[in-house]
């Protein structure tokens, strides 16, 4: 029996009651017998001893088959236990003696109305009143309606709490976040994966909250990195797609996670949301964008590197046939990409090329698995027939799918020129490090290295190695008197002038410092050198160089000091030119202009 309706005590309509003690006072007239007759209810009285007084039509109809009971002076009792044995109370079936004392008892002290179903299943509310005088007036309506209404109501109100329950069970199995907000924005519902999505937010996120609130609150916090400096702005964003709720969003949340939301519109109005996680979808994404911007750049510096490189590079696909060539390629074959495109390498490679360059391309063993082919030296040749010398490193590109190959030819006859270059600038180099700027003719350091080779190679074949030190008597004067450039131009005259004094090969003509001079003469005697010395002052004298302000000639005169030794035992090349040097000294002391012979 629904509790609501037991719970439910109507009073007791108070002008039929007045009406009863009227009845019970002067008698019971036919008129009121009548009315009561006429009621819907069914109306019982007792006496104070539970005895029968009178009861209403109504009241007899309930049991049909009970009229011969229905007399006055039958006990409450002896009615109830007729009714219950014929069957005319359900409640009463099991045990009849312990139903029948239960109703006994509560006759006797009426309390809250009773609710009983009756043989037919229709269901009747009883109630009992215990009158001041002792006697017991009962009423009994059909209630069935109400009930059956109430258990609808009753059976709605399970289906709808366990269609609740089934709500949030579902919702809380769901693996996202899911959220209902009503027409007003509040929040209805939410599972726990929503709360633990918006952690910061998380005291905010309770049934009844405004979506508007717990966004201000999660902004308070950094719930949201996008909005970081423009709050306000982001929060009318989001409130707009929220009330749109046509597309979805993708969210940043702190520490680079990602959600994507997808809110719809319910038939009631409110909003309803869906949180699905997608940071590692997005951060494979940006990862994708990392790797496409790092290959779309080496891709861009591999094209400029293959583009200027030097070398011909071409690829081929498994048959061997060009698939692209750079411009190089064209440089060193003669053949323009387009027109090498699909032709077979053996156009630039022939097959009298050298070793076989190819066999990468058909290798199967572990060549083929090294990818590389060592580089060789082939004759490749020229689109108008001529060979080309260039090196071939062939290999095997790893695409993982079809085979592919990159052939790098090198122009060696460039390199060959480059080489023969680069030896021309170092001895070009070597050259004028080792030459006298002013007189074009060896310098000091030219000087030395040769007459230490030329004192070791006469030391080894016993021959003597003559030493000439040449110096320009009073050339201070001569730049006093006539400037410095024309003494320049003097000392050039000279180197050219003693130049001409030798003849042999392995002769040397110095510049061993300022106005002085070397001459380094292998295979020669004292007496040959001697002569050598007179030669250069005779031929300087010849020359008539003007020297205006010297002392001994009106013309530039030298003083040569004179060495010639054999390289025997220790002795060093310094000593030869220690001798010369004094020799030197002696002559400037003898009075310049002549030669003397070292002791
Ligand atoms: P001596 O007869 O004793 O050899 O007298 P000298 O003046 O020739 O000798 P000294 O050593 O006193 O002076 C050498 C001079 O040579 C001084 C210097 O100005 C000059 N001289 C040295 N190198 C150059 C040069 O490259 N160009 C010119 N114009 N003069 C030079
Ligand atoms: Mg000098
Ligand atoms: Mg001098």
């Amino acid at each position: 029996m629904p509790a609501s309706l037991a719970a439910h005590r109507p009073p007791l309509p108070v002008r039929l009651w007045h009406t009863l003690r009227r009845w019970l006072g002067g008698g019971a007239q036919p008129p009121y017998i009548e009315a009561m007759d006429a009621m819907d209810a069914g109306i019982v009285l007792y006496d104070a001893q539970d005895r029968l007084v009178l009861c209403n039509r109504n009241f007899r109809a309930l049991y049909p088959g009970l009229t011969h009971m229905l007399v006055p002076g039958r006990t409450f009792e002896e009615m109830l236990r007729e009714a219950a044995s014929l069957g005319m109370i359900p409640e009463a079936q099991g045990d009849l003696e312990a139903f029948i004392a239960e109703r006994v008892r509560q006759h006797r002290n009426p309390g809250i109305p009773l609710l009983r179903q009756m043989a037919d299943g229709r269901w009747r509310r009883i109630t009992e009143q215990r009158l001041p005088d002792g006697s017991l007036l009962a009423f009994s309506i059909d209630v069935s309606e109400l009930v059956a209404k109430e258990k609808a109501l009753d059976e709605a109100r399970t289906q709808a709490q366990q269609a609740h329950e089934r709500l949030e069970d579902a919702i809380e199995a769901l693996s996202d976040g899911f959220v209902l907000y009503d027409a007003d924005d509040r929040l209805v519902v939410c599972n726990q994966r929503y709360r633990e999505t918006y952690q910061l937010s998380a005291p905010a996120i309770r049934p009844g909250t405004r979506f508007e609130d717990i966004l201000r609150y999660g902004l308070a916090r950094g719930q949201y990195p996008a909005a970081e400096g423009r709050e306000m702005e982001w929060l009318e964003e989001r409130l707009y797609r929220h009330r749109h709720a046509d597309q979805p969003i993708l969210q940043e949340l702190p520490g680079n996670r990602w959600l994507r939301i997808e809110e719809r519109i319910t038939r009631l109005g409110g909003v309803a949301g869906v949180r699905v996680d997608v940071t590692e979808l997005v951060h494979r994404e940006q990862q994708l964008k990392q790797i496409n911007a790092r290959l779309a750049e080496s891709r861009a510096q591999l094209h400029a590197v293959i583009g200027t490189a030097m070398s011909a590079i071409v690829t081929l696909d498994e048959n061997g046939q060009v698939l692209s060539a750079n411009p190089a390629a064209t440089t060193i074959f003669g053949w323009p990409e387009d027109e090498l495109v699909g032709q077979p390498l053996r156009t630039l490679v022939p097959a009298d090329a050298g070793p076989d360059p190819l066999a990468l391309l058909t290798a199967r063993g572990p060549e083929a698995r090294a990818g590389r082919a060592p580089p060789q030296d082939i004759r490749a040749r020229h689109r108008d027939g001529r060979s080309v010398t260039v090196q071939l490193a062939l290999s095997r590109l790893d695409t993982g799918g079809q085979a592919r190959f990159v052939a790098l030819f090198t122009d060696l006859s460039e390199r060959e020129a480059y080489a023969q270059a680069l030896r021309d600038a170092n001895a070009q180099l070597a050259h004028l490090s080792e030459t006298d700027a002013l007189t074009g003719i060896a310098n000091r350091r030219r000087f030395d290295r040769a007459l230490h080779e030329e004192w070791q190679r006469c030391g080894r074949h016993g021959l003597p190695l003559a030493l000439l030190l040449i110096d320009v008597d009073h050339f201070k004067r001569y730049n006093d008197s006539r400037g410095h450039p024309m003494g320049d131009e003097c000392l050039r005259a000279i180197a050219q002038i003693l130049r001409n004094c030798v003849h042999r090969a392995g002769d040397l003509v110095a510049r061993y410092g300022g106005e002085e001079f070397a001459l380094l003469l292998p295979h020669t005697g004292e007496a040959e050198a001697m002569a050598i010395a007179l030669a250069c002052i005779e031929a300087v004298e010849q020359a008539e160089l003007p020297h205006p302000d010297s002392p001994l000639a009106p013309h530039v005169t030298l003083s040569i000091g004179v060495a010639s030794a054999v390289h025997v035992g220790d002795t060093r090349a310094a000593a030869l030119l220690d001798a010369a040097d004094s020799a030197v000294y002696a002559a400037k002391r003898a009075g310049r202009r002549r030669a003397v012979m070292a002791e």
